[in-house]
């Protein structure tokens, strides 16, 4: 097995830094804007995104952790969810309702992850607008989803993966790619 080093640890923090900046450009400030994370390495992307809005900006941006497995459409049979017990926020009594969500995730692919999150979210509530934001983007959408902020564009093969390290979960930030 062969493995490439894509991002090191300041390479993680310079792409989490700028798209701070994207976002705080695009939605002129932080007002009526709340942070997404899916689980399980979006939440802590997420988590760092929100700590270094609030250092550009000097005031808190809430964030929240979104699990997506209900609502994948690769799980058979109809399951009943309960959108409290999906998205879990930060701030408590903070909703999506008639908020600018920005979902993140570490990796993007088909979009059919996405696509189970935005359903989650209007579950939730009606946001205003939905944005993403993925640490790595590696194609082979098969919906028609795309980033409104990329750490980095890494073109793949399907038997090509992507592994991501963060510190939080495996003791250190790297973006590899591996050929399986
Ligand atoms: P999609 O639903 O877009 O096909 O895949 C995206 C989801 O699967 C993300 O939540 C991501 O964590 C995971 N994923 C897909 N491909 C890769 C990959 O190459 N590496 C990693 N680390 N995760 C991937
Ligand atoms: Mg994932």
């Amino acid at each position: 097995m062969n493995s490439n080093v894509l991002m090191d640890e300041p390479a993680i923090r310079r792409a989490l830094t700028r798209i701070a900046h994207e976002i705080l450009e695009k939605n002129k400030g932080i007002q009526g804007c709340v942070l997404v994370g899916i689980r399980t390495r979006g939440v802590f992307l997420a988590k760092r995104l929100a700590a270094k809005i609030e250092e550009i900006e000097g005031a808190p941006i809430p964030w929240g952790e979104l699990d997506v497995t209900p609502y994948r459409d690769d799980r058979s049979g109809f399951v009943e969810t309960d959108c409290s017990k999906q998205l879990i926020m930060n701030n408590q009594g903070v909703s999506v309702h008639d908020r600018k969500v920005i979902l993140f995730d570490d990796v993007l692919y088909t979009g059919r992850t996405i696509r189970a999150a935005m359903d989650a979210l209007m579950d939730c509530g009606r946001p205003q607008m939905i944005q993403l934001a993925v640490l790595a983007d590696r194609g082979h959408r098969e919906l028609p989803i795309r980033p409104d902020y990329i750490g980095k564009n890494i073109p793949t093969s399907k038997s090509e993966e992507i592994v991501v390290a963060l510190k939080e979960t495996d003791g250190k930030d790297e973006v590899k790619i591996i050929q399986n």
